[in-house]
């Protein structure tokens, strides 16, 4: 009995949930979340807060057979550990694995550039389909975790991203969050992901390339030289932050 009144009930509140999204007609071959061709669409019922109302709505979105897994998965997890969630969350679980997923295809990118890959002389032998694919597999990669899904309206109304403010582009990949460009990084150049952590706290997010340099002129250095780096930048950037203020 009590199960067919939850059935009833949730199916109409389904009736009033609105069904949106409207693809955009240059998009309609694209998944959503990666832009790859899509084959699969992805249902679930929304749930975020906007600035002016919360809204609930079902949201059908063209996906990829990967992502829509991903998602799926994303969904049941949040269930099972009965986290809030939304496409928001959903969306950055499917790019966080995405980045997981193509860690060495995107260091490729930051290792080499196209013309320095194309004259590595492994034309020849064992590493030849290497050369030949990695630079294909880091645009693809690349695309794939930065690709920019499309605004979704319901009612005319934009459902704001919840994520958007903490994504972070660095040399023209986007990624979730500052602290998985760190994660990526850290990997790529092994790096300690504490020491990195402290020198970016230094010299603040805009100065990410700065940051990554730092850590890679002392990858050889032990503990104890490492600390007496920070604090010789200690010094300086407050040096520099006070000469800065006196000129003002
Ligand atoms: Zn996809």
């Amino acid at each position: 009995m009590t199960a067919k009144l939850t059935t009833q009930q949730a199916a109409s509140t389904a009736a009033l949930l609105t069904i949106t999204t409207e693809t955009p007609f240059n998009k309609r071959r694209d998944c959503w979340f990666c832009g790859e061709p899509n084959q699969y669409v992805f249902t679930c019922i929304n749930d975020s807060e906007t600035s002016a109302k919360k809204d609930i709505s079902q949201l059908s979105l063209p996906s990829c057979k990967e992502c829509y897994q991903i998602a799926q998965k994303s969904v049941t997890k949040a269930e099972h550990e009965r986290c809030h969630y939304s496409i928001w969350t959903i969306k950055a679980a499917v790019k966080q694995y995405l980045l997981q997923h193509y860690h060495k295809d995107l260091a490729i990118g930051i290792n080499w550039t196209k013309t320095e890959l194309a004259e590595s002389e492994f034309e020849q032998g064992n590493f030849a389909g290497f050369q030949k694919s990695a630079w294909f597999m880091f645009e693809l990669a690349k695309a794939r975790v930065s690709y920019a899904s499309w605004p979704l309206i319901v009612d005319g109304i934009t459902i704001l991203d919840e994520y958007q403010e903490q994504s972070f582009n660095f040399d023209d990949v986007v990624y979730p969050n500052i602290e998985q460009a760190m994660h990526h990084y850290a990997n790529t150049f092994s790096l300690s992901l504490e020491y990195f952590r402290s020198v970016l706290a230094l010299l603040g997010n805009d100065n990410f390339a700065k940051a990554v340099r730092f850590c890679r002129l002392l990858v050889a250095a032990n503990a104890d030289e490492r600390q007496q780096a920070l604090r010789q930048l200690r010094q300086e950037v407050t040096a520099h932050k006070l000469r800065t203020s006196n000129n003002t």
